[in-house]
């Protein structure tokens, strides 16, 4: 895992020219990993995880580079949003949503990457009809099947897509997953693999209103590998930001 190695990155003091730098860097790396992976450049894009993360960091990352920011928590999203209207942002939600924050998130963030069960499509489908608009939303398939983390069972997903399908203020993009723990950064290769697997299964459905253009897979430890496994999004925090104290 290298655990020295991110050890001692993360204990730089975060500078705007540290932040600039990781940016950087990571941007090269994912460039190289879709060479390496015999992908046109620009097929994977960079979602940066934002949560606990200050607005002034948040802005030195924007300065160097980053466009797409993802954050976990309504209530820590939302005045973090607020500050940002005038920069060339988009914002992802990628935390665990409950059905009660549904209303507060319509409209302001462009992909939600954390569906994990159709009553949540359902209700992500209502008050975006209310808002007068479409939400983009990704399906969080929990491929590791532990008991306690959320997502759509593996065995479940495909056959839950044409349900969801049905909702005309919805649109499915693709699907998103976060593997168990690891060790090591391979360990989390079959994981995207069956992802994959899952979008490839999910688009022979045929489903009109359906698209698997996104996976969204890879965290700071391992994104070069999901690369390869085919992520189009990368959610990298610590890689960026540095260890979270919160
Ligand atoms: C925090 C977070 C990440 C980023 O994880 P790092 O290991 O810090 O890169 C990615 N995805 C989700 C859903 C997260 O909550």
């Amino acid at each position: 895992m290298g655990g020295h190695d991110l050890c001692e990155r993360t204990m730089e003091p975060l500078t705007p020219e540290t932040i600039a730098k990781r940016v950087q860097s990571i941007l090269t790396k994912i460039r190289s990993a879709e060479e390496k992976a015999g992908r046109p450049a620009g097929t994977v894009r960079l979602v940066a995880a934002t949560k606990t993360v200050t607005v002034e960091h948040i802005a030195e990352g924007v300065r160097a580079g980053l466009s797409i920011l993802g954050e976990n928590r309504v209530q820590e999203a939302l005045p973090k949003i607020a500050m940002f209207t005038q920069a060339p942002v988009h914002w992802h939600f990628i935390g665990q949503l409950q059905r009660r924050k549904v209303r507060s998130v319509i409209g302001r963030f462009d992909l939600i990457h954390s569906v994990d069960t159709v009553d949540l499509a359902q209700e992500i489908n209502r008050r975006a009809e209310e808002a007068g608009c479409r939400q983009n939303i990704l399906l969080e398939v929990n491929v590791g099947r532990e008991p306690t983390k959320a997502g759509f069972h593996p065995d479940d997903v495909v056959r839950s897509v044409p349900m969801m399908a049905q909702l005309s203020h919805v649109c499915i993009k693709g699907l998103m997953t976060i593997p168990p723990p690891s060790a090591g950064q391979d360990s989390a290769r079959p994981y995207f693999r069956t992802l994959h697997g899952l979008a490839r299964q999910i688009e022979a459905l045929d489903l009109p209103s359906v698209r698997m253009d996104e996976l969204s897979m890879g965290m700071s430890n391992d994104f070069d590998v999901a690369i390869e496994e085919g992520a189009t999004l990368v959610r990298v925090g610590t890689a960026i930001f540095g260890a979270r104290h919160v």
